[in-house]
């Protein structure tokens, strides 16, 4: 029953920006890993999980070809390859689960910081590097533009000083890379975050049960993120009130205090962060004892 048909794989990338949060968040749903940082397979101990440790750039066509079942990737990489695909006349056979809140960057524009630049008209007849050709290309057909893209597999951030390029498009998260070249940003083709991946395949039975299980786990541990826990007593009559300052709460619990018949206790799962703002306007409508625990796991 444990032989490979009935195990799911997932795509995670082996040495780079997303490795420690992808692996942190599987963690977190439960899996547990024989792991060495220097294989490409690991086996999943505890439940019939494995991950696949490759480059972030082959994990789209790993799901794709259906060699794994899930992937966790930038929406960059998942959109160039979905480009590519289209542009060879081909289909992705995988679609977006989630977003989960980690990698976020933009695909962006940047010029020289001497050349001038007021809008996407002033790379028409230019030459810009990058390595997301499709991305780029789709930008450029969306503004009207006719530009030469020229490819640079790393590096970008230097072709405009070796003369091989007027602009680049490249990943940007600080800026700090573009300043220490001399480079502004100037246009965002794509606002990027980390996203899971799953195979269009239908699978088996088996197969479908254990990657609605782990989806399942995932949107638990990716809510539970930002919510909170809140507890606090108010007097009845503020009830109203009091609700309607809870952050992102449904239906909180509200339970009668023993020997108070005008104060109740208000129990809730807020699923947005709570500041010293929400609490401080909770007491003055009239809020007591008030209490934020962080939340460890959540089912709906
Ligand atoms: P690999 O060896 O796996 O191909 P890589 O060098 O292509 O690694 P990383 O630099 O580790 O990849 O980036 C992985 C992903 O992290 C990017 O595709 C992007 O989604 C995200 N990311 C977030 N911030 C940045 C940034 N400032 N520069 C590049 N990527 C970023
Ligand atoms: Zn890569």
């Amino acid at each position: 029953m444990d032989s490979n048909e009935h195990r799911i794989k997932i795509a995670v990338q082996k040495n780079g920006r997303l490795t420690e949060h992808s692996l942190d968040l599987l963690e977190r749903c439960g899996l547990k890993f024989t792991q060495s940082k220097d294989q490409l397979f690991c086996y999943g101990e505890n439940m019939p999980i494995d991950l696949l440790l490759v480059r972030d750039d082959d994990i789209p066509g790993l799901v794709h070809d259906d060699v794994c079942d899930l992937g966790i990737v930038g929406l960059n990489v998942v959109q160039e390859k979905r480009l590519a695909l289209e542009h060879a006349g081909d289909e992705a056979l995988y679609k977006q689960v989630f977003e989960v809140d980690f990698g976020h960057c933009r695909l962006s524009i940047a010029a020289p910081d001497g050349a001038e630049y007021s809008g996407p008209e002033d790379l028409n007849n230019k030459r810009i590097a990058t390595s997301y050709v499709n991305l780029l290309r789709d930008y450029l057909k969306k503004n009207s533009v006719q530009a030469e893209i020229v490819f640079f597999s790393g590096a970008v951030e230097i072709a405009p000083k070796l003369g091989k390029a007027d602009y680049i498009c490249d990943l940007v998260s600080t800026g700090g890379t573009l300043k220490a070249n001399a480079l502004r940003e100037v246009g965002t083709v794509l606002q990027s975050e980390a996203i899971i991946i799953q195979t269009l395949k239908p699978l088996a039975a088996s197969k479908q049960a254990l990657v609605d299980k782990i989806l399942q786990r995932l949107d638990g541990v990716l809510q539970v993120r930002e919510s909170k826990y809140i507890m606090l007593n108010a007097p009845r009559d503020a009830l109203e009130k009091i609700c309607a300052l809870l952050p992102g709460s449904e239906a909180p619990t509200v339970v009668p205090l023993e020997g108070s018949s005008d104060r109740v206790a208000v129990h809730a799962v807020c699923r947005e962060n709570v500041f010293w703002e929400t609490l401080e306007n909770l007491k003055s409508a009239g809020a007591t004892s008030l209490l934020v625990m962080p939340i460890e796991k959540m089912l709906a």
